[in-house]
Formats: structure tokens, sequence, C-alpha cells
């Protein structure tokens, strides 16, 4: 199954997307956690991509679909993925339909998660990573420029509900309560049944 996860900052779509994507057997890609890969390893793309990111603003388009096209290219993403993270501009949606296309293959479902904006502030500036055995505030997460990416978020990214709806391949859920109560209602509307396995998706080609 292709699945994109579509939401906010700090609506949860790291989380679910691991939860999920161990139910799908099909690999997780967060951009998010590509970036800050090669940041922390230096590389070339990190040193590129840190300065937006630590702003609150995208990578610019070029950057992220080339590394997205890549990655999609990986023998573990042929017979599905759940992308978290990307598309977030209306280009971004469209080049990823192409290099789709040009695999033969098309996404499944977007999966939008709803989280009303004053909690996202709540959340995020709240939040802190684990690193080397320290909880550390991403800086990214500072309120600031939590507020700039929810901006940018609102400019940028929420067009794409519509531009997924138009295709037929939108569903919203609610995104507040329990990790397992937002998991059950994101499987459910995958086409997942309680008993397990997915009902109705489409086998991989
Ligand atoms: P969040 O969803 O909490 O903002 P992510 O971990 O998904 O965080 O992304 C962190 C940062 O990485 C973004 O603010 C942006 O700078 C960059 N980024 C991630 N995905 C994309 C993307 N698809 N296009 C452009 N920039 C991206």
């Amino acid at each position: 199954m292709r699945v994109v996860l579509l939401g906010p900052p700090g609506a949860g779509k790291g989380t679910q997307a691991q939860i999920i994507a161990g139910r799908l057997g099909a690999p997780a890609i967060s951009t998010g956690d590509i970036f800050r890969a090669n940041v922390s390893g230096q590389t070339e793309l990190g040193q590129k991509a840190k300065v937006f990111m630590d702003a609150g603003d995208l990578v610019p388009d070029e950057i992220t679909v080339a590394m997205v096209k890549d990655r999609l290219a990986e023998p573990d993403a042929k017979a599905g993925f759940l992308l978290d993270g990307f598309p977030r501009t209306i280009a971004q949606a469209e080049q990823l339909a192409g290099s789709l296309a040009d695999l033969g293959q098309g996404l499944d479902r977007v999966l939008e998660l709803v989280v009303e904006e004053e909690e996202l502030v709540r959340r995020l500036s709240g939040r802190r990573m684990l690193v080397d055995g320290e909880w550390v505030q991403r800086e990214d997460d500072k309120p600031e420029t939590v507020r700039h990416r929810l901006e940018v978020y609102r400019e940028q990214t929420s067009p794409l509900s519509g531009f997924y709806r138009q295709a037929g391949l939108l569903s919203q859920i609610d995104a507040i309560g329990e990790i397992d109560e937002v998991t059950d209602r994101a499987l459910t509307a995958l086409g997942f049944t309680d008993d397990d396995g997915p009902a109705g998706a489409p086998a991989a080609s």
C-alpha cells in the first residue's frame, strides 16, 4: 500500500507513521528524519538543508524532491511505503505523482491528521527529544520558530487537503486523543479491520 501522511507539525505524524508502517509491512519514510540524519552526518545535503530547517522554512523543492525520488527507488519501497512529511507543497505533490507514474505506481490513500492550532503550539513547545541520553529541544521547536512553521504549513501545505480530496484520495482523522486511539482511527481509514490485515487494500504490485 502506498500512503501519504499529511498533517501539521506536532500532529503526531512521526509517531503514527512508525506504528502504521509496521502494520503495513512497509517502510515509513520521513523527509524530516532524512534531513536531520544528513545534518548530524554533516553531509553536503545536510549543510544545505540546515539553514532552512533552523529557520522553520521548507527546504527548497528541488533538493527535497530529488532526495525522495532516490529513496522511493530503493528496493524496500517497491511494494509500498508510508510517506511522512512529504509532499508539503502542491509542486512536490505533482512531482511525486510524476515519479510514481514513471515507476508504474500511484498513491492508494492520503491520511490527514487533524489537530487545531492551539493544541499544536502546546505540543511542540513542550516537546523534547532524547539525544545521546539527554532530553533536548529541537532547534526548530523554539516558540518563534514553531509559530513560523505553523504559518508555513497553513500557506504552503494545507492546500494539499483540497488537492488530494479532488483526487478522491483523502481521509481525514481526528488526531486528538491517546496514541492508540489515533492509530485505530488511522487503520480504520486505511481499510484495516480489528481482526488484522488490510481489508480491501490493493495487493502490492
Ligand atoms: P514537523 O512536521 O514537525 O515540522 P519534520 O521533521 O517533518 O517536522 O520536518 C522538519 C523540517 O525539515 C521542516 O521544517 C523543513 O525545514 C524540512 N522538511 C521536511 N520535509 C520537507 C519537505 N517535504 N519539503 C521541504 N522541507 C521539508
